[in-house]
């Protein structure tokens, strides 16, 4: 047997405040029990967003029996704010990601997220998940962070990985779509989604293959085994799986904590129904290189989902003072740059993110544990990471090693 490893209780914060778009949809939740029909799961999955969410349809589709535990209500924390920008584009540039990992590492995880957009709109029509999963195109406009050579040198850098990438110039940017920055890359791959419904959709696909949801179940400690891993619920209840996963986004227990993870808060907005805004509009996907960053797509009945405005404070997102402000940062930044005045959006919300410092994802065995894996640190990619993580662990949990692994291993 190995040393148990006892970890002190998870940290606790509330994910976020206002009320995000997505919590008035239709088709939002999972049935759960108030505990497990019965015992001997191969894995137990801790969080019931897009992570524990795609994983947990990858493993049932492997025949693994899977039960997955939240300590709120199935999907109610992170993957309810996010604006569900569903991009291969890393937050890191590539030209600036292989300065800092090489240029072939850099290359290997663009790749990665391309084809895991790819996967995720496949795997989404083939369960015919009802969640609006749109195909779209991105345009990544020059701002204070990159100017347009600089984005003609990330263009490049693209080109080179094998990734197709569309320099705009001034002209074009202004011809095509009317707005004023020095420059743009267009691109393809991307994909925009209502997140809680395809979290929700991929839940009901992993319960009718036997999976189980446990809600309210809180987890405060590990202790692994040479066999498998006992965890501890706040209620004093002891749950054993042959491994655990924590998908348990921005909120770890501390044996999880990363030096190049980092907590930061972000904003956004969803103005009201029944604007008129430009036909090219429905197939994008907006953001620019800039710090503070801008970023917005269209949502269904001629709305706009716009966000940004993060600060590197990992407690800011609760102040509801802040949000107003932030909010109203969101709405003129979008007016300068499209003429589109959002004056009262019918939703405004303030949310953490974590994120890491090379703008890719931690997935992997937790440092001292082999059969307890965490996949956190998603960044503005959450979505697109959350279908790697499913990937590279479903891969481990079956004894092989996801090629890609390494690029994302806890670090
Ligand atoms: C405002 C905002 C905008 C975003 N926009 C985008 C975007 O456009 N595109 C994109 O790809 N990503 C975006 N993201 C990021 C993305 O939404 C997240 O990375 C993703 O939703 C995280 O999913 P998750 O399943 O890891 O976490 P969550 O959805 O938070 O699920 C984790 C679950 O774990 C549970 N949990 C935590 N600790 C414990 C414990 N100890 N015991 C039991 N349960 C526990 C929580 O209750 C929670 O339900 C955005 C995020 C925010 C906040």
């Amino acid at each position: 047997m190995n040393q148990p490893d006892f970890t002190a209780p998870p940290r606790s914060r509330s994910l976020r405040i206002g009320t995000p778009f997505w919590a008035e949809t239709p088709n939002i939740s999972a049935p759960c029990l108030a505990a497990p029909s019965q015992r001997g799961w191969d894995v137990i999955i801790v969080g019931t967003g897009i992570g524990g969410a795609l994983l947990a349809e990858a493993l049932t589709r492997k025949k693994q029996r899977v039960l997955l535990l939240d300590r709120r209500q199935p999907l109610r924390g992170s993957t309810l704010a996010s604006t569900a920008m569903i991009q291969h584009e890393i937050d890191v540039p590539l030209h600036r990601l292989a300065r800092q990992i090489g240029a072939k590492d850099a290359g290997r995880a663009w790749r990665r997220s391309a084809r895991a957009v790819e996967d995720l709109l496949a795997l989404t029509a083939e369960l015919k998940i009802d969640c609006r999963m749109e195909r779209k195109q991105a345009l990544y406009l020059a701002g204070d962070d990159m100017g347009h050579r600089a984005m003609m040198m990330e263009a490049e850098a693209r080109h080179q990985a094998g990734i197709a990438a569309d320099y705009l110039d001034a002209a074009a940017l202004q011809q095509r779509f009317g707005i004023d920055r020095t420059g743009a890359i267009l691109s393809d791959i991307s994909a925009s989604a209502n997140p809680a419904q395809l979290a929700a959709g991929l839940l009901a696909v992993a319960q009718a293959r036997g999976a189980e949801i446990v809600s309210p179940a809180e987890v405060t400690d590990i202790m692994e085994f040479s066999d498998g891993v006992a965890l501890a619920l706040a209620d004093g209840k002891i749950l054993s799986a042959g491994a655990v996963v924590f998908c348990t986004g921005y909120e770890f227990l501390p044996a999880m904590q990363s030096a190049r993870h980092r907590i930061a808060s972000t904003w956004a907005l969803v103005s009201e129904a029944g604007l008129k805004l430009p036909d090219w509009m429905d197939q994008m996907l907006v953001w620019e290189a800039a710090n503070p960053y801008l970023y917005f797509r269209t949502a269904p009945g001629g709305r706009i989902v716009a966000g940004g405005e993060d600060v590197g404070d990992a407690t800011l997102y609760t102040d509801a003072a802040v949000m107003r402000r932030k909010a109203k940062a969101i709405a003129e930044k979008l007016r300068k740059l499209t003429g589109i005045r959002i004056d009262k959006p019918a939703y405004v919300w303030a949310a953490a993110f974590g994120e890491t410092s090379d703008g890719l994802p931690i997935i992997g065995a937790v440092p001292g544990m082999n059969r307890v894996q965490t996949v956190m640190g998603f960044g503005g990619n959450g979505i697109t990471y959350a279908m790697i993580a499913a990937q590279v662990v479903a891969a481990t949990l079956d004894g092989s090693t996801d090629p890609d692994a390494d690029l994302f291993a806890y670090r």
